[in-house]
């Protein structure tokens, strides 16, 4: 029995290693990035300290980090979820004070560490839409903004070209109607310009 769970937890251990290690990929980034802000309102720095045997008393409690014994040096700020030490200025949040007090040379383990001592389960792509609405979301953004840029270099291309291709032209009708096919004409290449132009800016 005490093996199953052992078993299971280095699953899900690897698990999360895979989803919130923030090496590479916009989307471990994401999750990765979830999970810090989903622990920051989980746990607080005052739930962290007194689960570590260290009492907290008006939002004060002794720096664990530089091992003082003063009980006021260590002040917890903004509703448990950032800290300060006067003695050893160190300051940060509950994921900063679980690197310095688990000495964590990455923040993905402090991050893994934190939701197994506490219970938290982090969200992860197994468990939302999220990421998938996230890019949805993107991708709109990204088109309507694709949108105006071609439409402004459709605008342009007409100002620069549409004056000398069509002041030869007498007849005002027949000067409308070249001047909506040209500005119709200059939509594909404008629409390339744009393209290309985001994709230079990621
Ligand atoms: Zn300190």
């Amino acid at each position: 029995m005490e093996e199953q769970t052992r078993t299971k937890t280095r699953r899900l251990y690897m698990l999360q290693e895979d989803v919130y290690t923030p090496v590479v990929g916009e989307e471990k980034r994401y999750w990765f990035k979830k999970a810090i802000d989903h622990l920051k309102l989980e746990v607080s720095i005052n739930r962290y300290l007194e689960a570590n045997g260290i009492l907290v008393r008006r939002g004060r409690a002794r720096c664990a980090i530089h091992g003082g014994s003063n009980p006021e040096a260590f002040i917890i700020l903004d509703s448990g979820r950032k800290f300060f030490c006067h003695s050893c200025q160190a300051k940060g949040d509950i994921i900063d004070l679980a690197c310095a007090l688990e000495s964590h040379e990455n923040t993905w383990t402090a991050v893994v560490s934190l939701a197994q001592n506490f219970g938290v389960e982090l969200p992860s792509p197994t468990k939302s839409e999220g990421w998938t609405s996230w890019q949805k979301k993107k991708a709109v953004i990204r088109d309507s903004a694709l949108e105006a840029l071609a439409r402004s270099y459709q605008r342009r291309y007409f100002r620069v070209f549409g004056g000398a291709l069509l002041e030869g032209i007498g007849d005002q009708l027949e000067r409308e109607e070249e001047g909506r096919k040209l500005f119709k004409d200059l939509e594909k290449t404008a629409r390339i310009a744009a393209t290309n132009r985001m994709a230079r800016n990621g």
